[in-house]
């Protein structure tokens, strides 16, 4: 399969850059942070304890999450907007942590990937556990700093609390048991806190140029 792994903490640029490889590779882009943002808001919705791992399991089991590149939809209904509070923030890597939601949200990935015929996937796992076969594995990260600024930049707030809720999330992503976000052996580290969006692009589609055969 043809799958350009993208990995790496919140903030790092991501979705910039997955967007534009995608555009510049041709290959489908997936989101999988949307996919558990959306259960997140659903958690959020029905008022169930986001550390209930059963619970929270069903739901990401029943609801319909459907990813399109420029929107969310959770149940047919676009939540692109809801599912980037503040809120949603707070809660999002509780619920991740979950194995049952985990084990929901990688079917549907593998599912989404085989249907595309590959893809760039974007998250926090794909490169180790979702899809350790991918062609090409990136771990994109950038300073703690740089990161809080680009966040604050995107979506406003103020850059303390901003960076706090960044650096809980990071520890959540990376201490959890399952599948914690790290590098995996084969990635290519990208530090994107120098570079232009269009570097760091340029650089993974090189990459990609030199193993894709297909
Ligand atoms: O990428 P984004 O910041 O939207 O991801 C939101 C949260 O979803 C992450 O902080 C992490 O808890 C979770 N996530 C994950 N595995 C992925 C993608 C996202 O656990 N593959």
């Amino acid at each position: 399969m043809r799958v350009i792994a993208i990995d790496g903490p919140a903030g790092a640029g991501k979705s910039t850059v997955a967007r534009q490889v995608s555009t510049a590779t041709g290959l489908r882009y997936l989101d999988t942070g949307a996919m558990y943002r959306c259960v997140a808001l659903e958690v959020q919705n029905t008022a169930t304890d986001p550390n209930d791992a059963d619970a929270v399991g069903k739901i990401a089991r029943d609801v319909k999450v459907v990813i399109e590149r420029d929107a969310a939809k959770l149940n047919g209904v676009d939540v692109s907007t809801e599912i980037r509070t503040g809120q949603i923030n707070a809660i999002v890597s509780i619920i991740a942590a979950h194995t049952p939601v985990r084990d929901a949200m990688r079917e549907q990935q593998r599912k989404w990937i085989e249907a595309q015929k590959g893809g760039v996937v974007e998250g926090r796992d794909i490169g180790t556990v979702v899809f350790p076969d991918a062609i090409l594995k990136v771990f994109l990260t950038a300073s703690p700093e740089v990161r809080a600024e680009r966040r604050v930049g995107q979506t406003g707030g103020d850059i303390t609390a901003v960076a706090a809720s960044i650096a809980e999330r990071d520890h959540l992503d990376s201490t959890r048991l399952d599948s914690p976000l790290r590098p995996s052996e084969d990635s290519v580290i990208v530090d994107s806190s120098n570079r232009t969006i269009e570097e760091v692009v340029a650089e993974i589609v090189s990459h990609f140029e030199r193993v894709d055969h297909g």
